[in-house]
């Protein structure tokens, strides 16, 4: 989220995700309201979350009271799941991590500890590293960035669609792409 902002996109609220809060707590978000003034509401899944989730942000929007509210209080605490918390401690170490459209970031994820190093499949199975190329004309990375929107990509709706996806966005049904094919006006 820090490095999203860090492009310098304006955004009027985040909604936040529900399962990941379930653990952590809303608290790992209190940072957005008082470093960017961004409200942040931590969402369910269903679409009456969502709206609700929007018209709360929108409040906060009219009242200039960013904060950080949780919409999905049948999961969600401040402080998370402890237990969880000390388990997932336990097992996973901060790393730097790969993002799609942003490079690594430095400690923005997470990797097996020593001690669980027998599990980590990087580790114990001999795979050469991977390359591919993606299409030179895919703009997914300043999707992900919130710098352009998919009807800005030459592919899209072109040669990219669900049944042919060229690029990541295109792929799942969460993806900015499919989302945004799927639910076009002009078709
Ligand atoms: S996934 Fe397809 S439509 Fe989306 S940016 Fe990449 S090529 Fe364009």
């Amino acid at each position: 989220m820090e490095a999203i902002l860090g492009e310098g996109v304006t955004l009027n609220g985040f909604i936040c995700p529900g399962h990941v809060a379930t653990i952590t707590g809303s608290s790992i978000f209190n940072f957005i309201p008082e470093k960017y003034k961004i409200g942040c509401v931590i969402t369910g899944f269903e679409p009456t979350d969502i709206l609700q989730s929007v018209l709360m942000l929108i409040r906060q929007v009219n009242k200039k009271t960013p904060s950080v509210q949780i919409q999905y209080n049948r999961a969600v605490k401040a402080d998370g799941n402890s237990v969880a918390q000390k388990y997932l401690s336990e097992v996973f170490e901060p790393c730097d991590a790969y993002w799609r459209g942003f490079g690594v970031i430095p400690l923005s994820g997470l990797d097996l500890r020593n001690d669980f190093s027998r599990y980590n499949a990087e580790k114990i199975i001999p795979v050469r590293s991977i390359h591919r190329e993606d299409n030179e004309l895919c703009i997914c990375g300043e999707i992900l960035r919130g710098l352009k929107t998919p009807a800005e990509c030459p592919l899209f709706a072109n040669i990219c669609f669900p049944e042919n996806p060229i690029g990541a966005c295109m792929v799942s049904n969460e993806g900015s792409c499919n989302t945004w094919y799927k639910y076009r006006l002009d078709k």
